[in-house]
């Protein structure tokens, strides 16, 4: 399971990034970029979407 976030849908707001405990978001081109390395899947960044651009890829 990974976090992942639908370009489709990412404005670019940066409340994921700002919600984030472990600094794993960052802002690239315009859309949300999860760095998976530090990402605990806490699911914090989720809810903190506006734009219900980020979800769990329950596929990986
Ligand atoms: S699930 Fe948690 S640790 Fe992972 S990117 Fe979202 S807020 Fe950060």
């Amino acid at each position: 399971m990974k976090i992942v976030v639908d370009p489709q849908r990412c404005r670019a707001s940066g409340e994921c990034v700002r919600a984030c405990p472990q600094e794993a978001i960052r802002i690239e081109d315009g859309c949300a970029v999860i760095d998976h390395q530090r990402c605990d899947l806490d699911g914090i960044c989720i809810p903190a979407c506006p734009h219900d651009a980020i979800s769990f890829d329950e596929q990986d």
